[in-house]
């Protein structure tokens, strides 16, 4: 179903009946207002559309007298008919608990435990313990894990510490029904990005909320709330307090799908430049500089849509590429170094792990060399050889020709379409004959193999 605004169906769908709390003596007085419950058959929800594994791990805690909801982005995607990237559940058992009952469980994280269970296939599923939002106070040491009764939390609470009301909805699969303790349903059906509480205070908690807060609107094509929408100039800056370590987790979630939306919410924002360093505040106030870069990342999503995944070290060098590019037009003997100290003085608040970002600078280096033999029609195939080589051709598909490679597509394919067919193929032959006989009067046992090129 693609569309919530008939959420409430015809008006019965729509409860407010007091759900028992699951954990007596836990709740607060803080929110006493009872939930807001979406049953069937005004729910959006399809059963069939939840991940099995994830309803079998839901169904096994339930048996077990433990409380289990789907909970943050899987509920919120269901109900607007996307495809969840990932299911997270949240649970009153703790994860000593689960990890006694299930086979395959990995608790992971020093601060919070968090239980990882691993599913067939390589899926993990995140199982996590309702908790409260804990106060800060600037002798907390982050690698400390804080009392366990200071942590978890009722569900409710656990709904109260999400940062906008849209992921702070539960899914109970035992009533096939969405429980809505923040306003989610009402903001859902209104398509609106409202931080849970005031969003000044929620923001200066966490400066990262404002980017969650655009993100999100941006990839649902939602509006951003009134009072939520003022406060986000007044706590932008803030990004740039936040951990290195923080904002790279933060930015692969924008890489991860929808890309280019939150790219120009972030721009019109004027929040890049709080990421990305020098390399953010080109892309923010050089027009042309940011239409290649959004170009790039349509192209980059159309070919995911079908099914063309680019690693990590990849789209990083996709999100790099027009900003370096202008350094290939005066081209020194070795652009590794030239590159690197370029991403290195941009002085960005992310930090990027560095084989991550060797790897993307050895792949635009093997771009620009593949987009020169293209042009001038001419390659050594040494080149041909190098690694990173076959990341570098799906790059250069993306860049040159607005899509990923087809199927056994290869080099010497682009190559020919380019190159009038006889030349180009001649001088590849003669190459390839003259490194043969060389090789075979070095007599070297490699000769052999690899010949089937
Ligand atoms: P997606 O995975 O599709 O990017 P998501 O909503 O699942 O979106 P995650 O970053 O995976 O987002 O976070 C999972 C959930 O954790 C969120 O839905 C939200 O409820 C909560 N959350 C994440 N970050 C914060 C934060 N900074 N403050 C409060 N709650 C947060
Ligand atoms: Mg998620």
């Amino acid at each position: 179903m693609d569309d919530v605004r008939d959420l409430r169906g015809g008006g019965h769908d729509r409860m407010a009946i007091d759900i028992p709390n699951p954990i007596p003596g836990y709740d607060s007085a803080e929110h006493p207002a009872p939930p807001v419950v979406l049953t069937q058959p005004g729910l959006p929800i399809r059963r069939a559309d939840i991940d099995p594994d994830a309803l079998k791990i839901m169904g096994r805690l339930q048996r077990m007298g433990f409380v289990a909801y789907l909970c943050g982005g899987a509920v919120r995607d269901l109900m607007l008919g996307r495809r969840p990237n990932d299911y997270d559940i949240a649970t009153d058992a703790r994860p000593g608990q689960i990890k006694k009952r299930f086979a395959n469980v990995f608790v992971i994280g020093r601060r919070f435990r968090l239980a990882h269970v691993h599913c067939p296939g390589g899926k993990i599923i995140e199982v996590a313990t309702f908790r409260r939002e804990l106060e800060r106070g600037d002798d907390v040491d982050p690698s400390v894990p804080p009392d366990p009764q200071a942590i978890y939390g009722t569900p409710r609470e656990d709904a109260f510490r999400r940062d906008i009301t849209i992921n702070a909805l539960y899914y109970d699969p035992a009533i096939d029904a969405v429980i809505d303790y923040v306003g989610g349903l009402e903001d859902m059906r209104a398509r609106r990005v409202r931080t849970i509480g005031e969003p000044g205070v929620r923001f200066a908690e966490d400066p990262v909320r404002v980017w969650r807060v655009l993100r999100h609107a941006a990839r649902l094509g939602f509006e951003v709330e009134a009072v939520t929408a003022r406060a986000i100039p007044d706590f932008g800056h803030l990004l740039a307090t936040a951990s290195g370590a923080r904002l790279y987790e933060e930015f692969n979630k924008d890489l991860a799908y929808e890309t280019r939306p939150v790219f120009e919410a972030l721009r019109a924002n004027r929040l890049l430049g709080h990421i990305l360093g020098a390399m953010g505040l080109a892309y923010e106030t050089d027009p042309a500089l940011f239409a290649k870069i959004s170009a790039l990342l349509d192209v980059e999503e159309r070919a995911r849509r079908g099914g063309f995944q680019l690693a990590p070290e990849e789209m990083y060098a996709l999100v790099f590429w027009p900003w370096l590019e202008p350094l290939f037009d005066t081209p020194e003997e070795d652009m590794v170094p030239v590159l690197a100290a370029a991403i290195q003085n941009a002085g960005m608040r992310m930090t990027i792990p560095k084989t991550l970002r060797a790897n993307a600078v050895h792949i635009l280096v093997l771009v620009d060399a593949l987009r020169s033999a293209l042009r001038t029609g001419q390659v050594r195939s040494a080149l041909l050889h190098r690694a990173h080589v076959s990341q570098a051709l799906r790059l250069l598909s993306l860049i040159a020709e607005g899509r990923p490679p087809a199927e056994g597509e290869t080099f010497e394919t682009l190559l020919r379409r380019v190159h009038p067919e006889a030349a180009v193929e001649e001088r590849m032959k003669r190459r390839r004959r003259r490194r043969r006989g060389r090789r075979n009067r070095g007599g070297s046992p490699a000769a052999s193999d690899g010949s089937s090129t």
